[in-house]
């Protein structure tokens, strides 16, 4: 049984107020998987990089465990880019370039010993391409996760629709929320979506933490509040790995559960963000992983006196 990941893996350009990069390795399955990588050995990425990619840039990737079979490498092509500058309060950014490149005609190949997965990630991608590797597996998995962003809810929104049918869970930002449902009240907005057919939703709020709706149930995890943040780039993607990585581990899928699939989650968001691109997230330890899963527990107990 294994997890699969698909998404980008990318070059990304970030300015922050704190500092600029040129091009780094970024890109939603990059930060899903690494983040996956944590919890769940069996951890496998269906992507499409270019020509420039460099080879240590994907050993670094399989130094996590992780199974790149799947990576495509295109000839004379090039990655995909994205450049973005974060405003001040960091929680928003502005988006200065997306050079599809590869992922224009991407077609995803599904090797043969990715057919046992159980858990799939469809990372940040063209809904299109995310439905596609839902149809080329030959089994239903047991748990499709499927994150998406406002660029495709403005360029390819009949897709987007029609993918989000045929997953279990959705996580979304809570701007991206409000656009998809036309509704500004977060639980109105999550109860018209839960209709398109995920049974789980999941609103991400960057510094506000993170709500996870299923029937009438709502759970609200906290944001563990951090005196900087460096780059909040690939958060949600770190959020969302670390989200089936732990359930990939856990291996039964129930409200409780992502209760706490949520928390460790966030934790590793977390660190995602306290340094430039995967810098952070590369470089854990199961150690720092727990301490800081206890902050969150601390941070959100509570005893009401009588
Ligand atoms: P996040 O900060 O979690 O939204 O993720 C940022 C990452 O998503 C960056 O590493 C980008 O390479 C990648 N990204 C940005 N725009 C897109 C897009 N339209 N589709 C897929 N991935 C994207």
């Amino acid at each position: 049984m294994s997890l699969v990941v698909i998404g980008t893996v990318a070059f990304d350009a970030i300015e922050t107020p704190f500092g600029k990069t040129d091009k780094i390795v970024g890109g939603a399955a990059t930060y899903a998987s690494l983040a996956a990588s944590y919890f769940y050995k069996k951890t496998k990425i269906v992507a499409v990089v270019g020509e420039d990619f460099h080879e240590e840039d994907i050993n670094s990737i399989k130094e996590h465990g992780i199974d790149v079979e799947g990576l495509q490498i295109k000839k004379g092509e090039k990655s995909f880019f994205w450049a973005g500058k974060y405003h001040n309060d960091m929680n928003s950014r502005d988006t200065l370039a997306t050079e599809l490149n590869v992922l224009a005609d991407f077609d995803p190949i599904i090797p043969e010993s990715y057919q046992d997965c159980e858990f799939l990630m469809l990372g940040n991608l063209t809904p299109q391409i995310q439905q596609t590797v839902i149809k080329r597996l030959k089994n239903r998995p047991k748990l499709i996760v499927m994150d998406t962003m406002n660029f495709w809810m403005d360029i390819a929104m009949d897709d987007l629709l029609e993918t989000i049918k045929m997953v279990d869970v959705l996580t979304i930002n809570d701007a991206e929320a409000r656009q998809l449902s036309g509704e500004y009240s977060l639980v109105k907005a999550a109860n018209k979506i839960l209709t398109m057919g995920p049974k789980y939703l999941i609103i991400k709020k960057g510094e506000h933490g993170a709500l996870l709706f299923h029937e009438d149930q709502i759970f609200s995890a906290p944001a563990l509040p951090l005196a900087e943040v460096f780059d909040p780039t690939g958060a949600g993607d770190t959020f969302a790995g670390g989200f089936i990585g732990f359930l990939s581990q856990v291996g039964t899928v129930n409200f409780n559960n992502m209760k706490n699939a949520i928390i460790y989650g966030s934790a590793l968001a977390s660190f995602c963000v306290e340094k430039f691109g995967t810098e952070r997230i590369k470089n854990l330890t199961q150690e720092e992983i727990a301490a800081r899963v206890q902050e969150f527990v601390k941070l959100s107990s509570f005893v009401i006196s009588k």
